[in-house]
This record gives structure tokens, sequence and C-alpha cells, in this order.
């Protein structure tokens, strides 16, 4: 914040941009140093062409399909949901995509109170006392969650949510490789190769509109349902999609099949699937309802038998659960979304024992 008047004088063109959108921008650089700092990768240089949103924190005034941006004046939008009455503006997110700049505006009504996060041990646990995994498969408080590709949820109540597989199902991967053959083919620097690059930016975008949308309706039946909490995975898809190591012959230096050609598909279809964006949702309208989310370790909850046990990688047979030790045999998707349930109701009970023990002298009352 303090270095700004130098910048401004190194930069004379600063003058043009509205001083709340400097200082959010030495803001953002502040988070993202933070970030680094705990951990989470050196911050990115972003140069003029791929910096591509902003913040303006004061004086933006939206009236009919008119919007007031300091020091860029009253411009033309679309006004595609009005601001209630009663509501104050408090800042406004400038974002270029591929078809032009969206503008989302933050509002606040001072009468509607925050959300609070319901602690995790006032989840209705309906065995507080010696944890019996044959009882606990009628427990329905709690909404066991397992993400996957043939389907995008598996629920532990055995009910299934697809993947529509928006950008690597068969028609869309067809159009993508089309136009993007159409881009090779155009001369480079030419007008019409820009005009064809765009094309597939629009399509992209197009696909991801369509994703974002079908999230927040899968968000929204996950919970609704009549649960006090949803447990869900606690993934780590960035480390999901990291690249086959590679494997070299010893002898002749060679490279050797390391199966990266096999993996780069899976990986695109981890990230068309984008679990952790369907995450945040689940977490964002849990909230809402009051509802805890409960992330648990999903180590070998499609490899363990929930009748004995017995964890082995030959337990599971594609979509098929067989126990090699005891014959059990399940859903293997539904199975490990009834595992990851079973998990969180052994943390609640955990903490609500933890609890009683702390305040013993309560109960008694
Ligand atoms: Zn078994």
């Amino acid at each position: 914040m303090t270095a700004l008047p130098y910048l401004k004088k190194a930069r004379p063109w600063f003058a043009e941009i509205d001083s709340t959108v400097l200082q959010q921008n030495v803001k953002r650089l502040d988070t993202a140093y933070k970030n680094f700092f705990e951990g989470r990768g050196f911050p990115k240089f972003k140069n003029r062409s791929n910096f591509t949103s902003f913040t303006y924190q004061m004086g933006v005034k939206a009236q009919g399909n008119k919007i007031y941006l300091p020091k860029l004046g009253w411009l033309r939008f679309f006004n595609s949901r009005s601001i209630p009455t009663g509501f104050t503006i408090k800042a406004a997110t400038l974002r270029k995509r591929q078809d032009g700049w969206y503008v989302s505006i933050r509002i606040e009504d001072k009468t509607i109170p925050d959300y609070v996060k319901k602690p995790l041990n006032e989840v209705k646990a309906s065995t507080p006392l010696g944890f019996n995994p044959e009882r606990s498969r009628r427990v329905n408080s709690i909404l066991g969650c397992d993400l996957g590709i043939t389907k995008l949820v598996h629920f532990s109540d055995r009910h299934q949510i697809d993947n529509p597989r928006f950008s690597t199902n068969k028609k869309a991967r067809r159009t993508l490789k089309i136009r993007q053959r159409r881009i090779n083919r155009k001369v480079k620097g030419s007008k019409n190769r820009k005009k064809a690059a765009n094309k597939v930016g629009r399509f992209h975008k197009k696909i991801t509109d369509k994703r974002t949308a079908y999230q927040w309706s899968v968000a929204n039946t996950i919970v609704s349902r009549k649960v006090d909490a949803i447990a869900l995975e606690d993934l780590n898809v960035s480390g999901m999609l990291r690249r086959c190591q590679v494997k070299t012959d010893e002898k002749t230096g060679r490279f050797l099949k390391n199966g990266q050609s096999r993996k780069k598909g899976l990986n695109r279809s981890i990230s068309d699937a984008s679990w952790s964006d369907l995450i945040l949702k689940i977490e964002y309208l849990a909230v809402k309802q009051g509802k805890v989310v409960i992330k648990i370790n999903p180590k070998y909850s499609s490899q363990e038998c929930r009748n004995c046990g017995h964890t082995d990688k030959s337990n599971r047979d594609g979509e098929k659960f067989i126990c090699t030790e005891c014959g059990y045999h399940e859903h293997a998707d539904i199975g490990a979304a009834k595992t990851i349930r079973d998990r969180a109701l052994e943390t609640c009970i955990e903490r609500s024992r933890n609890i009683v023990r702390g305040d013993s002298a309560k109960l008694a009352v």
C-alpha cells in the first residue's frame, strides 16, 4: 500500500487508472506473496495481456442498463440480475472473457445475519457410545459422496449422478479438433487465424459455462438431501494430475513406455470433472443451509472390505468389489461412498466423546 505513490511517479500512465483499482492490485500481490510464504507456489508474473480482471472498491453506480465505472465513465451493459433495493454496492470486479467483459457486483445488506459454520460435534451421531459398523449402515444423518469419472458422484444411499464430460465427450472432442485444425491451417499472424482462435476460445467458454451450471445443480441436490452432514473425500487433485515418471533403459538410455499417454487421457477426464470446483460449491451451499461438510481421507476407501476390513488392490475389479478374504460383494463406488460416510461418522463420534470427557460435569446435570 505504501509503495503506491512511488509506483505512480515511475509509471505516469497509472494516473488513468482508478485509485481503488490500483489498491486492489497491490492487495492481490500481497495475498500472492502470503500464499507463497505459506508454501503455495511462487507468484506468477502478469503482463498486460494476461491481466484479465480488476476490482473497484468505490464509486461504481448502476442505473438500468448503464453502469458508471470511475475513470471510464458511463458504459452500457446487459443487466442480467438487477440489484435489489436496500443493498449497497461494496465492490465491482470486471473480468475479460472470450466474448467480452463481464462485471460482477458485490452487494451488502446489513439486515441479513452472517452465516456461521456448524461445529462438527453438533452433528447428530445416532450411536454416540460404542461404534458399531452394523448399526452405522442404518444411520442416515450423514451422506457419503464418492467422486468419480464414469459417474460424477456416488451417494452412500445408492443414488448416482451422471458425468456429462463436457469437454471430453466424443462430440466436444471432435469439434475442438476440427476448430483447432482450422487455426493451424491459417497463416501465422493473419487476421483469419485470430478469428479462428477466437472461435476455439468461445467454444471453451461455452463448455466452462455449461459445467458451472451443472455443478451448481449437482451441489444443490447433494445439499438439499435430508441429512445433517455431507462427507466428501479430501482430494489432492493436483497430485493426481502429475505426470508419470520418466523411465529410461539403463543400457541404451532410451525412453521406455511409462504409461504417460494413458495417464494424459485420465488427466483430461479429471480436469473435466473438476471435482475441486464442485466441492467448493457444495461447501458454499452447505454453509447456507447450516449443514456440515466433513472432509475425509479417502485412502484405500475403494480397496477396503466393508465386512471384514481386508484391504487389498485385488478386491476391486472395475466396478465390482469382491473381497478376496470373505467374499463380500458390492458396487465398488457405492461401497467407497459408504466407507467415506462411516469414516465421517467415526470422526464425529470421536469429537463428541472428547467433548463429553472435557465437560463431564455439565453432562451430569
Ligand atoms: Zn471381506
